[in-house]
């Protein structure tokens, strides 16, 4: 279980306080697909950040299977880390890496496992996300939706029990966009993996989500089954999401 509670940020604009997060609390279940909605800049990527410290809250706490992450020391919390994986909108790949460099890169950065541990570990991802004949590519050579899957496997590399997707489909034509979101499912099943993920498209969170939140201006409006939350919207910014893209 996944618990945040209470959490604040504010950032700092020209001496003007800005809230980004406002006693935001959620409870998000192991091995679950949780979606998270609202409008730009309501908090969303600011709120997925939070959750491996990547930006760290003024107040709150984030419960991770029972390890209150805001009271780690930094080296706990860099092992922590590692065991959560990350994907980008615009994947983040390292063009000068080929996509096997990409994969091992943050194998490389942990630093647990030989040479020939980690081309074992590459190839066994590539094969997980099918592009185990591309491995010798660099990201220019890749179509968008090859590149999310480069991101994927990086962001699964060490075993992680908790993978945050920012928009990971965001900037993917439809049909990609569905494959992406098999492949995602796939994972959360094999694997066992929590899965947190905004979107713009409800459609994602109706395809792949067992829970959703909706957030705005900082806080949380609304959170719970996806079926009822989108079959029973209760606040205006979900109804007014619905209407515009579902
Ligand atoms: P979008 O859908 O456009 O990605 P979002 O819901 O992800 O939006 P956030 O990026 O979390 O929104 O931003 C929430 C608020 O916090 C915004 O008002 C934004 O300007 C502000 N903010 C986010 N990151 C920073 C930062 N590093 N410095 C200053 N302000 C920031
Ligand atoms: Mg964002």
């Amino acid at each position: 279980m996944i618990e945040v509670q209470s959490l604040r940020k504010t950032f700092s604009h020209g001496g003007r306080q800005q809230v980004a997060l406002d006693d935001v609390s959620l409870c998000i279940e192991e091995g679950g697909i949780f979606g998270i909605i609202g409008r730009s800049g309501a908090g969303k990527s600011t709120l997925i950040r939070c959750l491996n410290l990547l930006e760290r809250p003024d107040s709150g706490s984030i419960c991770l299977g029972g390890q209150e992450l805001m009271t780690l020391s930094e080296s706990a919390l860099q092992a922590r880390r590692q065991r959560i994986g990350m994907v980008f909108q615009h994947f983040n790949l390292l063009r000068s890496r080929t996509v096997a460099a990409n994969v091992r890169f943050p194998l490389e950065l942990a630093g647990t496992l030989s040479a020939q541990q980690m081309d074992a570990r590459v190839a066994e991802l590539l094969a997980l996300v099918g592009l185990t004949a591309h491995s010798g590519k660099y990201p220019a050579q890749l179509s968008g939706g090859q590149k999310q899957r480069v991101g994927i496997a990086r962001a699964l590399a060490n075993q992680p029990d908790l993978l945050l997707c920012d928009e990971a489909t965001s900037a993917l034509d439809p049909e990609t966009t569905d494959s992406i979101l098999a492949l995602l499912a796939d994972i959360n099943r094999q694997l066992r993996l929590t899965i947190v993920l905004i979107t713009h498209d409800m459609r994602v969170i109706r395809q792949l989500c067992d829970q959703v939140a909706v957030i705005d201006h900082g806080k949380v409006v609304e959170a719970g089954p996806v079926l009822d939350v989108f079959l029973q919207p209760q606040h205006s910014v979900t109804r007014s999401l619905l209407a515009e893209t579902g």
